[in-house]
C-alpha cells in the first residue's frame, strides 16, 4: 500500500468494544450493577447499555399523572445511599435519588444511552458474548465484546403497554391512551375518563387527575387489595428530630419495614380472613357505611396473590368519597362510539379511555440469544436461584421481588455476581456455567413461579416464555428476602452445579 493510501478508519458498524462485564438497562438495577462493581470489583472494565436517552428505566419510561412509587424508598433505594424523605415518591424523585448515585460515584462515563441491543452471541472457543446493538439516533450497528452479561432489562417490554383486543375499538369517538405510552399533548381539563384497570397504576393516575377531570371512573372487572396509610415513617421522623446520622436512619428503618411487612406477609398466608378483614376495614373508614365495599373493594383472592398497592394518605378512597371520582365493578361487551358499553347493558360515557391493562412481559430485553451458534431457548433452561440459567454461560439477571422491593434483591444479587466474578478471577477461569447436578436430574420441573403463590396477568400471559424452576430452592426465585439475604452471601462457589471453564 502506498503512502498515499490511507487506510479507512472502521466504520462505527466495524468496530468492537471490548468490557469484562456489559449490564444490560440504566433502571434501578444496572444502575446499582455499575455501583457494586465499582466498589466491589475494582479494576473491571464495564459498560452499561440503556435503549431510552436517559436512566430510570421503569421512571423514566412512566411519565403519567402521578407517576409514583407504590413501595417505600427506604427498601426500593438502594442499601448504599439513605433516603431522607418521604417513603412512597415521585418518579422525579426516584431519578433524582438515582441521578446522585451516578454522579456520586462518576458512573455517568459507563453509561451508552440510546443503545437498543437486539443481538448476544456467546462463544465458547474465545469465552465472549459478541453484542450487537442499534444506536436509536443513528441507526448505527455497534458492536462489543464481553466475558459477563448483566441482565438488568427488568420484565417488561418497555416500548409498549399491553391492551386487551375488544370489540368496537375503532369506532369510539376519543381517544383511547396506555398509561406507559402517555402522550404530552393530552388535555382532559374538564373531560370524562374512564381507566380500565385496578391496579397500582389506575390507583395512582385517578386520584392525580381527579381534580382537574369533569369525571373519572375505574372501570374494573375484579377489586384488588390496597394498603393505605400517612405517607410517613414515624420513626424515621423521630430519628431525624434527635439528629440521628442519615445513613443510621436508612438501615434502622429499612429494618423495621422489612420486619413490619414479613409479620404482615406471613399473616396473610396464616391468617387470611383476618388480613382480608383489617385491609377492608381501612377502605371503609374512608368510604363511609354506606359504600359498597363488597361489590367495589372485595377481591376474590388471598391478599398477597398480586402485588398490593399502597395508596398514601387514601388518596383514592377520597377522590371516590368526594364524587369526583367512582369505580364500576363490571365487564366490558365493546366499545361504542360514545364509550364502553359494559355487560351489565349500561353505557360508560367517555371522551378518554385509558387501559390501564398492564405489561407485556418480556423476557431478558427481547434479544435474540445464541449460544455456540445455537439459538437459546429461555423455557427449555432451568434458573438457578432466579438469577442464573443452567447451560448458559456468563449470565446473571436481575429479577426482584414481588411481595418485597425489587431493589433489595438488585443488591443481594449484585453481591453475588460479584463476588462470582472475583472468584473467577482468583481461579483464573473465564466461564461459568449452572448446571444441573446428578442428584436433580430427575428433579420435577415447574413453571418459573407457581400461580398458586402469585399470579398477576403478565406473568400468568408469558409463562410459557421464561425459564423453568426445579422443585429445590437452589433451582427457583423463591421470593424469600429472608432466606436469600442469609443464603446468598453463605453460597459456596465451589459447589458442583458451578462448572467452571
Ligand atoms: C409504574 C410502576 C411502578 C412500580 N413501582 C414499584 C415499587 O414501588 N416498588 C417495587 O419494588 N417495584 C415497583 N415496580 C416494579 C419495577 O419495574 C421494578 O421495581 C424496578 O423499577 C425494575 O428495575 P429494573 O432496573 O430491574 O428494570 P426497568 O426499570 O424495567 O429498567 C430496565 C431498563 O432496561 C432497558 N432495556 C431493556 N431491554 C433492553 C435492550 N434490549 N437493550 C438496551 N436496554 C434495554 C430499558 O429501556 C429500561 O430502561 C413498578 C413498576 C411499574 C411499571
Amino acid at each position: 500500500m502506498s503512502m498515499t493510501q490511507t487506510r479507512h478508519a472502521p466504520a462505527a458498524t466495524e468496530r468492537t468494544e471490548n468490557f469484562d462485564v456489559l449490564v444490560v438497562g440504566a433502571g434501578i438495577s444496572g444502575i446499582g450493577a455499575a455501583y457494586h462493581l465499582t466498589k466491589q470489583c475494582p479494576g473491571t472494565s464495564f459498560v452499561v447499555l440503556e435503549t431510552q436517552d436517559s436512566f430510570g428505566g421503569t421512571w423514566h419510561t412512566h411519565r403519567y399523572p402521578g407517576i409514583r412509587s407504590d413501595s417505600d424508598l427506604y427498601t426500593f433505594g438502594y442499601r448504599f445511599k439513605p433516603w431522607t424523605t418521604a417513603p412512597i415518591a415521585t418518579s422525579a424523585e426516584i431519578k433524582h435519588y438515582m441521578g446522585e448515585v451516578i454522579e456520586e460515584n462518576d458512573l455517568g462515563p459507563h453509561i451508552r444511552y440510546r443503545h437498543r441491543i437486539d443481538t448476544a452471541s456467546w462463544s465458547s472457543e474465545d469465552n465472549l458474548w459478541t453484542i450487537e446493538a442499534t444506536r436509536t439516533d443513528t441507526g448505527e450497528t455497534a458492536r462489543f465484546t464481553a466475558n459477563f452479561l448483566w441482565m438488568c432489562q427488568g420484565y417488561y417490554r418497555h416500548s409498549e403497554g399491553y391492551t386487551p383486543e375488544w370489540d368496537g375499538m375503532e369506532s369510539f369517538k376519543g381517544r383511547i391512551v396506555h398509561p406507559q405510552n402517555w402522550p404530552e399533548d393530552l388535555d382532559y381539563t374538564g373531560k370524562n375518563v374512564v381507566v380500565i384497570g385496578s391496579g397500582a397504576t389506575a390507583a395512582t393516575l385517578i386520584p392525580a387527575m381527579a381534580e382537574d377531570c369533569g369525571h373519572i371512573t375505574m372501570l374494573q372487572r375484579s377489586p384488588t387489595y390496597f394498603r393505605t396509610g400517612r405517607n410517613a415513617v414515624e420513626l424515621a421522623d423521630e430519628l431525624r428530630a434527635l439528629g440521628v446520622d442519615e445513613t443510621w436512619i436508612h438501615e434502622i428503618v429499612r429494618r423495621k419495614i422489612l420486619h413490619d411487612q414479613s409479620v404482615f406477609t406471613n399473616r396473610s398466608f396464616s391468617e387470611p380472613e383476618t388480613v382480608k378483614r383489617e385491609l377492608l376495614g381501612a377502605v371503609r373508614s374512608y368510604l363511609g357505611p354506606d359504600y359498597d365495599v363488597a361489590t367495589h373493594f372485595t377481591p376474590r383472592y388471598r391478599p398477597w396473590r398480586q402485588r398490593i398497592a399502597f395508596i398514601p394518605d387514601g388518596d383514592l378512597f377520597q377522590g371516590v368519597r368526594s364524587g369526583k371520582a367512582s369505580i364500576v365493578t363490571d365487564e366490558i361487551e365493546r366499545f361504542v362510539e360514545s364509550g364502553i358499553q359494559l355487560k351489565s347493558g349500561k353505557i360508560l360515557e367517555a371522551d378518554i379511555i385509558i387501559t390501564a391493562t398492564g405489561f407485556n412481559l418480556n423476557v431478558l430485553g427481547d434479544i435474540d440469544f445464541v449460544i455456540d451458534g445455537k439459538p437459546l431457548v429461555f423455557s427449555d433452561t432451568v434458573t438457578y436461584r432466579g438469577m442464573m440459567f443452567t447451560g448458559v454461560p456468563n449470565m446473571a439477571w436481575v429479577f426482584g421481588y414481588f411481595r418485597a422491593s425489587w431493589t433489595l434483591r438488585a443488591d443481594l444479587v449484585a453481591d453475588f455476581v460479584c463476588r462470582l466474578l472475583n472468584h473467577m478471577k482468583e481461579k483464573g477461569v473465564r466461564r461459568v456455567v449452572p448446571s444441573l447436578r446428578a442428584e436433580d436430574k430427575d428433579m420435577k420441573l415447574l413453571s418459573w413461579i407457581d400461580p398458586e403463590n402469585f399470579n398477576p396477568g403478565y406473568l400468568m400471559r408469558g409463562m410459557h416464555l421464561l425459564p423453568k424452576r426445579g422443585d429445590k430452592p437452589m433451582w427457583q426465585h423463591t421470593q424469600d428476602y429472608w432466606n436469600e439475604k442469609d443464603e446468598f452471601p453463605a453460597i459456596n462457589l465451589d459447589n458442583e452445579e458451578f462448572v467452571y471453564g
